[in-house]
């Protein structure tokens, strides 16, 4: 056990690696509508420090709330939520804005990317927000060294999404939440942006958290919260983890 801002902070053993929490959740509560819409109900869940957690369930049972709940975008109505040793639950709305500009990073299956700006203007944007300089090596690994100069318009959907990886990464994100990442593209592209995104997580091991309702793609991730009517159902260890290659699709 460890103290880290007056919380206890359990030390989960694997093999030989000793791992922290990053994100510790306790019954939170969340509605819409003055609570006539009961979104999610009495959720619990950790994952540890440099942990691929996936999110898996049918659309509507929650997942995209329970994720901007736990990256701080959005609040919960009650419950505790930890994240990186913050109570984000007791922040301030210009608290949250720090917290998401200092730790998470977000790719969403939408590429939300800025259309007047060019590709290298896109990703220095995420780099800006945490004063980083060092991104080239991001836009290598991406293989967007020759795409610089682009808009995004003149890109095909797998090389947005990868611009949308590149911005959240130049942040150096403790943790990186993409919902649906995949959602727009086709098989192939979909395959080479999944795999993408899990060498940049071996090799810069961040926390990932993705939302996704596709099953094979949960094969990829370390842990499973499985949701269900706004409830989590399920949470299993995956004894092995596919690559983007080797999951059904
Ligand atoms: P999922 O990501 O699993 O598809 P969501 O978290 O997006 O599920 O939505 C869960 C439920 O909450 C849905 O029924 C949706 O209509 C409702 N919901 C989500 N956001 C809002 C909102 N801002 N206002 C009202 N209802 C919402």
């Amino acid at each position: 056990f460890r103290n880290v801002n007056n919380r206890v902070y359990k030390l989960a053993c694997t093999g030989k690696e000793r791992r922290t929490e990053m994100i510790f959740i306790k019954s939170i509560y969340k509605s819409y509508n003055n609570g006539k819409t009961e979104v999610l109900r009495d959720v619990s869940l950790s994952i540890d420090d440099g942990e691929f957690a996936v999110i898996l369930g049918a659309s509507g049972s929650g997942k995209s709330t329970l994720m901007n709940v736990m990256s701080g975008l959005e609040k919960a109505d009650k419950g505790e939520i930890t994240v990186n040793g913050s109570n984000l639950n007791a922040m301030t709305d210009k608290q949250l804005t720090e917290f998401r500009k200092n730790y998470v990073g977000f790719v969403f299956q939408q590429y939300y990317l800025l259309p007047h700006l060019s590709v290298a203007s896109n990703i220095k944007l995420g780099a800006d927000l945490a004063k980083n300089n060092d991104f080239d090596e991001i836009i290598q690994a991406l293989g967007l060294a020759d795409k610089l100069n682009k808009h995004p318009s003149e890109l095909s959907g797998g090389e947005q999404q990868r611009v949308c990886i590149a911005r959240a990464l130049a942040k150096k994100p403790r943790i990186l939440f993409l919902d649906e990442p995949t959602g727009a593209l086709d098989e192939k592209t979909g395959r080479e942006v999944l795999d993408c995104i899990m060498k940049q997580k071996e090799k810069l091991g961040f926390t990932m958290v993705m939302v996704t309702h596709n099953q094979n793609i949960a094969e990829t991730a370390q842990k499973v919260i499985l949701m269900n009517s706004g409830k989590i159902v399920d949470i299993r260890a995956n004894k092995t983890q596919k690559t983007a290659y080797e999951i059904g699709w």
